[in-house]
């Protein structure tokens, strides 16, 4: 049993990562920022034994009066839309914070496994991905302040194995979903999800023959802790997610199919250097970790559909009441 720190720990993984690791029956101190999430995100995760909370930026160092053994850094904002909200803010969690944290593993003595992205590749010419791969990433674009923050994150991390000899471990995360994805946060899955059970037109960026690797986020989770468990590591990155890619058209009406919805489809322009192929090569994360995902897209995605279906209904029945209500007169 272990003091485990969870960075970002409110966030869409960061919530499953937290539940797995209390499950196995670890402490866990999630420190987050609600900058991209909310506290009642936690839910039930909160009353649980083991489960602690610290609401801080990790830009700010971190003072521990306890001792911990593991840190997972999943602290940052991950959808293009969040994380261009406040690209410097985006950049200053992912090196500042990461510095910071790195510091604190070095006080500690503890491992730390890094989050970090397939948007290390940034719009790759080669698929799919090994990790040898260097990554063809437009550093003044809008989509550098977490490209770039990631690439760095990960070059503080090898620089603190060298330099420090800290145990450190990166995984480079694909496109992941699931139950307890925000519906708004602009991702295709929660967008198309979301406007396929509206009736709304679905929102195809570009020609929709972009391609992207969709891996259900308990695999995801379970590849995560396999990585921290692991005796001895050489600091290698490491590919997490599914190698199955599908284009944003197959994604479309496999939702629309699933969601029975007679949404159609409509064209938008795609975003500026939005990826045009992602597909990670796992053959590392398979030898090393013996790691396969095993939920297929369609099962994965009936249970996002049911999770955000009752996520629409409380929202819709919470609006109802509140317009049910008479309009409040203010008396002077
Ligand atoms: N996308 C889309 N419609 C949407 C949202 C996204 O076609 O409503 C496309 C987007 O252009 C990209 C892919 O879906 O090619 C995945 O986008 P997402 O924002 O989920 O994550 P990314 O993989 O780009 O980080």
């Amino acid at each position: 049993m272990h003091n485990i720190l969870v960075t970002g720990g409110a966030g869409f993984i960061g919530r499953h990562l937290c539940q797995a690791l209390l499950d196995e029956g670890h402490n866990v101190i999630c420190v987050d920022d609600f900058s991209s999430s909310h506290p009642n995100d936690l839910g039930p995760l909160r009353a649980q034994t083991g489960f602690q909370l610290i609401e801080q930026d990790i830009c700010a160092p971190l003072d521990l009066p306890f001792k911990i053994e593991r840190i997972f850094n999943l602290a940052s904002p991950a959808s293009p839309v969040r994380y261009q909200l406040d690209p410097i803010q985006t950049l200053k969690t992912n090196v500042v914070g990461t510095l910071n944290l790195l510091e604190l593993a070095r006080q500690h003595g503890a491992r730390l496994l890094q989050a970090s992205t397939s948007e290390v590749y940034g719009d790759p010419l080669t698929s799919p991905q090994h990790e040898s791969y260097n990554g063809n990433v437009n550093p003044i674009g809008p989509r550098a302040c977490y490209d770039e923050g990631k690439r760095c994150a990960e070059t503080l991390c090898s620089d603190y194995r060298r330099q420090f000899q800290l145990d450190t471990r990166i995984v480079r995360i694909f496109n992941t979903y699931g139950p307890g994805m925000q519906i708004d946060d602009g991702r295709v899955i929660t967008n198309f999800v979301a406007q396929a059970l509206n009736n709304q037109p679905i929102t195809v960026y570009g020609d929709g023959l972009q391609t992207r690797s969709f891996c259900y986020v308990a695999d995801l989770v379970d590849g995560l802790q396999r990585l921290m468990a692991l005796p001895d590591h050489n600091g290698e990155p490491v590919n997490l997610g599914n190698p199955e890619p599908v284009n944003m058209l197959q994604l479309a009406s496999l939702i629309q199919h699933l969601c029975h919805s007679r949404s159609p489809l409509f064209h938008r322009p795609l975003p500026q250097d939005d990826p045009l192929q992602r597909e990670p090569n796992i053959e590392r994360a398979r030898q090393l970790l013996g790691w396969l995902p095993s939920t297929p897209l369609s099962e994965g995605l009936q249970r996002t559909i049911a999770a955000l279906q009752s996520r629409l209904e409380q929202d819709n029945a919470c609006n109802n009441a509140q317009s049910a209500q008479p309009d409040t007169v203010q008396i002077l």
